[in-house]
């Protein structure tokens, strides 16, 4: 039924370089795509969900497919945040479960071995966190944290540290992996050790770049000879501070910490060193921005290379080989968003790629310790919990003729799985242009790459022959009684409000006036006066880029929030610093912690939380962010009609999206995507698996030292033949 489907695709030549296999120390990579280390936010509490995860980027061919950060001892105890643990025998039944699904796809399993340093508080083992020279990491956010300072390492702990990465080495190598890591980046505890304001130590292990690289060195050694007869040993390195500080026998001390270690590692992972650096938000950061600062480490050593950059297109990945930058093209978010992105390629299929659109909600997810979500792939995540497969759709049971009434995001989403599933499906769309929310907003500044959202979907709608897209056609209930559809389902979006909010949060009211406006106002094209002063309590993306879009007209633009900082939430997406920049940048001044409690054109005083004081600005318009309410309108009226629904052929009628409760638009693809794969479901069906730890063993009682588990266990084999009885 989809148009073309008989059409053979072959790989283009240009991308066979991408196919070639990769020697990796004693493993060999299948092809250069390498799904590299990211939280999956599932610890070892969801074992089979992560398998589920990590063996369906196998599938979709990448050639390495790694863990997220997994803690070698109870000091590197990075609570509340989703770390995995690699400490006991429980803990190699669980990550085991992930390398037999990744080995099932013929893809080699990785797993970044890590300790926190003086960057983790400890708040569940309660150890006293370690670091070189008993400085620690002093987050400003609260969600990061924690008043437990580390203590200073002295040689007995480097050596516990040494053995502690050789015995998770060897607990990794009996849970079936084959790459390990040595992982010294993002404030970690040996990227410590790399940096003199971390290290300040006057021992061997301080000092000269080739003191400091002492630490790093050693792990790679005891890690080699733990299991590198067998197994490749990585270093994932951050080198963002170290190029940026001129060397003493290099350009950058960066150049020397590689020109040291050169062939120590059987491959370099290398990166940035903050996450909003390295998982830079597309809204402020373009693809491929490590470049420039990772693009010397394959001159200097014979070892592969692989980073990252948000790489969606295949001739920016063969690019980055052919100019000698890298040799494996490293993906998080790519393969987050489509976990079939190697094997599109392979197939001649690149242009079904579901690009990643760099809104950094799956990094949210890990600052929300739960399992990662994503805008563009509602699937990732419930592989095994939901049984959703991201290219596999069960056909329906049920034959109903749908009618979608709404085209943003939500109702493409539901058209097209629908689609997929084969059902017959009309989309009807008031605006002569399909995209809801994000017709307006992928305007904004930063935000066009957000229209891949639609890009994308439209172009997979077209495929489909079942699947009527009518654009210009505003439904009213009569229109929808009169059409003859079985099932209804309302994607009709949701709309900003004039409420505010009082000191204690709780809604008490909307400001009504002439002058008073909302972003759909300034979506519709309504003349905004200036001084303008944006009131944002919504607290994502939209009171930001808004007030940053109304600068650009050239009005005089405040910004005003109840929050600590200007579009608080986005601390969660790692926009939160370049948000704060953007807005001096555009000259927007900035009143944080307040509240407005009058306004009478010009003026609109606004008082401090707190305190109490009052502040007078001048303000022609005022643009309120805040909260959204359902465009329930049609549904309500549908609802209203019910007992027509017999005589229209009406079976249903669903609300999706921001239609049924205003989010994100993650939050409305996958409310659209679930309703679409439980279309033809008993409503009264179970809601999904649950997952639990794996806890074969019984616990485990740590010795002081943590000393090594007893090496008699079985191997990696026989532990798997016990695993039928865990699933
Ligand atoms: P979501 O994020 O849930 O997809 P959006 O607000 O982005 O919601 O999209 C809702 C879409 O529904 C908008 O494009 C809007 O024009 C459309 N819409 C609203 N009411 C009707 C209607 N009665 N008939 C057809 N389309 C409608
Ligand atoms: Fe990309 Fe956004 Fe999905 Fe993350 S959530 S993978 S940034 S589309």
């Amino acid at each position: 039924m989809e148009r073309n489907a008989t059409a053979a695709l072959k790989r283009q030549p240009r991308y066979d370089i991408l196919f070639e296999p990769v020697r990796i120390g004693p493993v060999t990579a299948p092809n250069r795509f390498y799904a590299v280390p990211h939280a999956s936010g599932m610890t070892n509490t969801m074992p089979h969900m992560r398998a589920g995860l990590r063996g369906t980027k196998a599938e979709g061919g990448w050639g390495v497919v790694c863990t997220g950060y997994v803690s070698i001892h109870p000091s590197a105890d990075d609570s509340p945040l989703p770390y995995a643990t690699l400490w006991d025998d429980n803990d190699i039944r669980s990550h085991a479960l992930m390398t037999d699904a990744v080995h099932a796809h013929g893809a080699l399993a990785g797993i970044e071995l890590w300790h926190g340093g003086g960057s983790v508080s400890n708040k569940t083992s309660r150890l006293p966190p370690l670091s070189p020279s008993g400085l620690s990491w002093m987050a400003t956010h609260v969600g990061f944290m924690g008043n437990q300072r580390s203590r200073a390492m002295d040689k007995a702990d480097i050596q516990n540290l040494l053995r502690w990465q050789a015995e998770a080495a060897r607990k990794a190598k009996r849970a079936g992996f084959d790459i390990v890591y040595v992982y010294a980046g993002m404030g970690y505890l040996p990227y410590e050790f790399l940096l003199p304001e971390w290290n300040l130590r006057t021992d061997e292990y301080g000092g000269p770049v080739r003191n400091r690289v002492r630490l790093v060195r050693e792990l790679i050694e005891v890690t080699k000879d733990a299991v590198g007869d067998t197994c490749a040993v990585a270093l994932r390195i951050s080198l963002e501070e170290l190029r940026s500080r001129p060397g003493t026998d290099a350009v950058s001390e960066a150049h020397e910490v590689v020109a040291l270690l050169a062939d120590a590692p059987d491959l370099w992972d290398v990166k940035m060193d903050s996450s909003p650096t390295d998982c830079a938000p597309s809204r402020f950061t373009p693809e491929g921005s490590h470049e420039p600062v990772i693009d010397f480490v394959k001159r200097i050593t014979s070892k592969p290379v692989v980073g990252v950059g948000r790489f969606t297109s295949p001739d920016a990945m063969v690019s980055q080989i052919k100019r000698g930058v890298l040799d494996l093209i490293g993906a998080a978010r790519p393969s987050i968003a489509d976990p079939f992105l190697p094997r599109k390629i392979a197939e001649g299929r690149e242009s079904d790629i579901r690009e990643c659109i760099g809104c950094n909600i799956c990094i949210s997810s890990w600052h929300d310790s739960v399992p990662v979500r994503c805008t563009q792939n509602p699937t990732i995540g419930e592989e095994w919990r939901r049984d959703w497969h991201p290219e596999h759709f069960a056909r329906s049971a049920s034959t109903a003729n749908v009618l979608i009434v709404g085209g943003g995001p939500a109702g493409l989403e539901c058209a097209l799985t629908l689609g997929r599933r084969g059902c017959q499906v009309s989309l009807a769309e008031a605006h002569g242009e399909f995209g809801g929310r994000l017709r307006f907003e992928k305007s904004l500044p930063g935000l066009v790459t957000w229209g891949r959202v639609l890009d994308w979907r439209m172009r997979e709608l077209a495929k489909l022959d079942h699947v009527t897209l009518f654009a210009g056609n505003r439904l009213s209930v009569d229109d929808v009684l009169g059409l003859e559809y079985q099932r209804i389902v309302i994607a009709t979006g949701a709309r900003w409000t004039r409420m505010l909010y009082s000191t204690l949060e709780l809604p008490v009211g909307v400001l009504d006036g002439a002058n008073v406006f909302t972003p759909d106002d300034v979506a519709a094209g309504a003349r905004i006066e200036g001084p303008i002063v944006v009131f944002d309590y919504d607290n994502y993306y939209m009171g930001g880029a808004l007030a940053e879009h109304l600068a650009r007209s050239g009005a005089a633009v405040s910004y005003v929030t109840p929050a600590g900082h200007a579009s608080a939430w986005t601390i969660m997406t790692n926009e939160q610093p370049q948000v704060h920049r953007a807005l001096a940048q555009a000259g927007i001044s900035l009143h944080t912690l307040s509240r407005v409690v009058a306004f009478e054109p010009p003026e609109l005083v606004i008082a401090n939380l707190f305190s109490g004081a009052e502040q007078r600005l001048a303000c022609r318009s005022l643009v309120m962010v805040g909260a959204r309410l359902p465009h329930s309108e049609l549904y309500d009226a549908l609802l209203a009609r019910q007992p027509e629904w017999a005589a229209a052929g009406i079976e249903a009628v669903d609300r999706i999206g921001d239609a049924l409760a205003p989010g994100a638009i993650a939050h409305a693809v996958y409310s659209a995507h679930r309703y679409a794969r439980e279309f033809d479901q008993d409503p009264h069906a179970p809601l999904y698996k649950r997952d639990a730890p794996i806890v074969a063993s019984e616990p485990r009682i740590y010795a002081a030292g943590f000393e090594a588990s007893d090496e008699a266990l079985p191997l990696h084999a026989a532990l798997l033949q016990n695993e039928a009885l865990l699933r």
